[in-house]
């Protein structure tokens, strides 16, 4: 199929409910489709991908998911977590359209990802982030809105698509991590209707809550301790961040995932206003986590500057540089969004 790039952001509830229209009649003339996510996929990367990868099912597609990570353990009891696969080695012969959701920017899919796909030729973009760049062929773009499961569900409930209890648990995954539990100024009186329609489609909230956010692996709390024992507070308390120098993950025996959310230690600290935690990679690239808690304060804007992206008060970047270099120039820049310097 031929399609022009068309940019289906919508800037009213009627352009939204006309773009999930042409997304419907786009994926009717497809038989089989890839949903895919970014590398180290969040919950909202992981229901988005299965809520949107189930539905499909259900109209009959024969569906891909996929990422290059894989599930995090922590959402690996999501039924049918196991249908996200690991990176084919070349793209399904059959595959008539691939579907990205949560994903800002193509790099964010990751290097083998981005080699495997170069060429192919419908790729739909489903996201939620202002920084969104515009790769593939037809965007469905809400920036700002809670979650890109949130931006599922709603194009769902326009195609009739039946919320099952497994649908509306990954939805409601996704929402409820990316809105920090519904703790920020992106959970709408929308966004409660949504995660109240789920919960009557069979969520087992209880169950859900605390699988996602009170089974910490012992490996994480130790990592959070390494984190208060030498994080940095600066501008009179309102800068903290914590850097973590290469091979102190095998010295204290963490994983990734363990080091996912770290910067969600250092923000809650009383009068910070931006927190940032900086990550050797040890493959010449350096991660940077940053949070705001004041909506005059960006931290999307500062990580655009060294080419990263993501929310106003959540954003990251991938940097090369060493880690006394990336976090100079970072909190240089973080400083004066801060009104300091
Ligand atoms: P995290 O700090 O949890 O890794 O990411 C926070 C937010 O920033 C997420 O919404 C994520 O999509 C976005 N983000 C993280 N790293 C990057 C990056 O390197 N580039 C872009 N464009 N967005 C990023
Ligand atoms: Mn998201």
């Amino acid at each position: 199929m031929e399609v022009n790039a068309v940019d289906l952001c919508g800037k009213t509830e009627y352009d939204n409910l006309r773009m999930y229209e042409q997304l419907y009649s786009c994926i009717q003339q497809c038989d089989t489709i890839g949903v895919t996510s970014h590398f180290r996929p969040d919950g909202d990367a992981i229901g988005s991908t299965l809520a949107l990868g189930l539905a499909l099912q259900s109209l009959g597609k024969k569906v891909y998911m996929w990422n290059e990570d894989g599930v995090p353990a922590r959402y690996a009891f999501l039924e049918g977590a196991e249908l996200i696969q690991p990176l084919p080695d070349t793209i399904p012969a059959d595959m008539d359209m691939l579907v990205c959701v949560d994903t800002g920017d193509w790099k964010r899919l990751g290097d083998a990802s981005q080699r495997l796909l170069a060429d192919f030729p419908l790729i739909v973009n489903i996201d939620h982030h202002g920084t969104n760049t515009r790769y593939g062929h037809l965007h469905v773009i809400e920036p700002e809105t809670a979650a890109c499961a949130f931006v599922i569900f709603n194009i769902l409930r326009e195609w009739g698509v039946l919320l099952t209890p497994q649908l509306a648990t990954a939805l409601y995954v996704g929402i409820s991590t990316d809105t920090g539990s519904f703790q920020y100024g992106s959970t709408t009186p929308a966004v409660m209707h949504a995660a109240a329609e789920l919960l009557a489609a069979g969520v087992d909230v209880a169950d859900v809550n605390r699988r996602v956010y009170q089974e910490i692996p012992y490996s994480s709390l130790l990592m959070q301790r390494e984190v208060l024992n030498n994080m940095v507070v600066e501008a009179d308390g309102q800068l903290a961040h914590y850097s973590m120098p290469a091979g102190r993950k095998a010295e204290l025996g963490v994983t990734l995932e363990d080091t996912k959310d770290l910067v969600d230690v250092v923000r809650v600290l009383q009068g910070v206003r931006a927190a940032l935690i900086f990550e050797d990679l040890e493959d010449g690239r350096i991660r940077v986590s940053l949070r705001s808690k004041d909506p005059a304060v960006s931290v999307a804007a500062v990580a655009s500057l060294f080419g990263g992206g993501g929310h106003a008060m959540a954003s990251g970047i991938r940097m090369r540089g060493t880690l006394e270099e990336c976090r100079a120039q970072v909190l240089a820049a973080t400083r004066k969004e801060l009104g300091y310097e």
